[in-house]
């Protein structure tokens, strides 16, 4: 969602006249000031995770002296921080010159302007509304793929999670203002969408009560849109539906992502997840059968409150038996302002690291152990861009969101190809045309 929110910014910003440049880091020269010389900087922030927010603090630090040097330099946040914070941090951080909520992300022209002007501090944050733009400035990365917002919030309340604080409850964009603008996409070139949502599968489209199942079904008639892909779903909202959705319509992808986050219940009532081990398991073993070719990942958190080593060997069970394609593992830290703030954080540091390598090791087998199943097999996969090193080579995407590189002399962007998987380097498959 940060990614949408910064593509849409850009466009704003270039289309009011300001040339976007983009971080130092990506410029090449790590040595330079942080600002890399720009007039203005925005930080587009997200609270996920309180290691990125105390990053954002120290960038804060070293803007501020850079600023001293250059008191003429403008800066800013924007994103799921300043929901969060609010004005108070201006307070804290008195050489910030601007706030952007999220749902105020078309007024950062002016307030850059107005900051110029008056060299005052300002702030815009909504509290109504839905902090999804849509807007056809938006810079993209790629002419062929785009995000596509269509719900925002959360309605859950997992213990572990800030998200019901910074993005407020659930609320979604009407499904026919989403398939006007997919159309609008696709009429500009765009052959594959991300729907994106922090619980897209709880989507619930007009008064009426489009499901996101019957979202997907209106998008799947849109004649040139290839492929449709969404991210992040909760386990109790894939539904019977859902699958069934997904199994009819070759054009949405064969990847579904569905944190489990812990194999054992005792763990997973802690967190506030409303699924038991079972409940997920008998979901997964169900889209499985209604489409074989499914590629299925997840997110697990290792050393939450309260998980002693039965648990935790329950966590690693369920990697086994699921045999997931991917998984994200993460080590539980506690993330100030949600309700496992008041619970003990009481797993050591060095079990937490022994925990965390144990799963990774056994999920990077079987990682490989299936992507190795897909050596010799035939697949479709989407041609995204050149490779930066190698002429001729290109990258693209299987129907199940696995990178495959392949030589061509012919330009196929924005195509859909066959290609034979011939080899594996790390998780990059090497593939050839058939
Ligand atoms: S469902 Fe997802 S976004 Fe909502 S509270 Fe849980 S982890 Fe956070």
């Amino acid at each position: 969602m940060n990614v949408y929110d910064s593509q849409v910014a850009a466009g704003l910003l270039e289309k009011a006249g300001f040339e976007v440049i983009r971080e130092p880091e990506s410029t090449g020269d790590p040595k330079g000031p942080l600002s890399g010389g720009a007039d203005v900087v925005i930080m587009n922030t997200c609270s996920v995770r309180d290691h990125a927010e105390q990053r954002v603090w120290g960038r804060l630090g070293m803007l501020g002296v850079e600023k001293k040097e250059r008191p003429d330099l403008i800066l800013g946040l924007m994103g799921c921080m300043v929901e969060e914070h609010g004005d108070r941090l201006f307070k804290r951080f008195p050489q910030l010159d601007f706030l952007i909520g999220t749902r105020n992300v078309r007024d950062l022209p002016t307030i850059i302007g107005d900051v110029g002007k008056n060299r005052a501090q300002a702030a815009a944050i909504g509290k109504s509304g839905i902090s999804i733009e849509y807007s056809e400035f938006t810079k993209r990365d790629s002419p062929f793929h785009a995000w596509l917002p269509v719900m925002t919030g959360c309605d859950k309340e997992c213990t572990f999670c800030i998200v019901p604080k910074t993005r407020g409850a659930e609320v979604s964009v009407p499904a026919d203002k989403v398939v006007r603008e997919a159309e609008r996409l696709v009429s500009g070139g765009v052959k594959w969408i991300t729907l994106l949502g922090q619980n897209v599968n709880s989507y619930i489209g007009s008064e009426k009560g489009n499901s996101f199942p019957g979202l997907l079904e209106m998008l799947c008639h849109i004649g040139d849109l290839e492929r449709i892909s969404f991210t992040t779903s909760h386990p109790s909202d894939a539904t019977e539906e859902l699958f069934q959705m997904i199994a009819k319509n070759p054009k949405i992808s064969r990847r579904f992502h569905l944190p489990l986050q812990s194999g054992s219940d005792k763990i997973l009532k802690r967190m506030k997840r409303y699924h038991t081990y079972g409940e997920y398991t008998a979901k997964i073993n169900r889209l499985r059968e209604l489409v074989p070719d499914v590629s299925i990942t997840t997110d697990i958190i290792v050393g939450f409150s309260g998980e002693t080593e039965e648990d935790y060997l329950a966590t690693k069970r369920s990697l086994e038996e699921i045999r997931f394609d991917g998984a994200f593992i993460y080590k539980y830290s506690v993330r100030p302002g949600t309700p496992a703030e008041k619970l003990p954080d009481d797993v050591s540091p060095g079990d937490k690291a022994l925990r965390n390598n144990e799963l990774l090791a056994i999920q990077r087998t079987i990682t490989d152990e299936k992507n190795r199943e897909n050596l010799g097999k035939v697949v479709s996969a989407f041609v995204e861009e050149a490779h930066p090193e190698r002429k001729g080579e290109w990258f693209a995407r299987t129907d199940q969101d696995r990178r495959i590189v392949f030589p061509s002399l012919a330009d196929l962007r924005g195509k859909f190809v066959r290609l034979r998987v011939i080899a594996l380097r790390h998780e990059t498959f090497l593939g050839e045309v058939v």
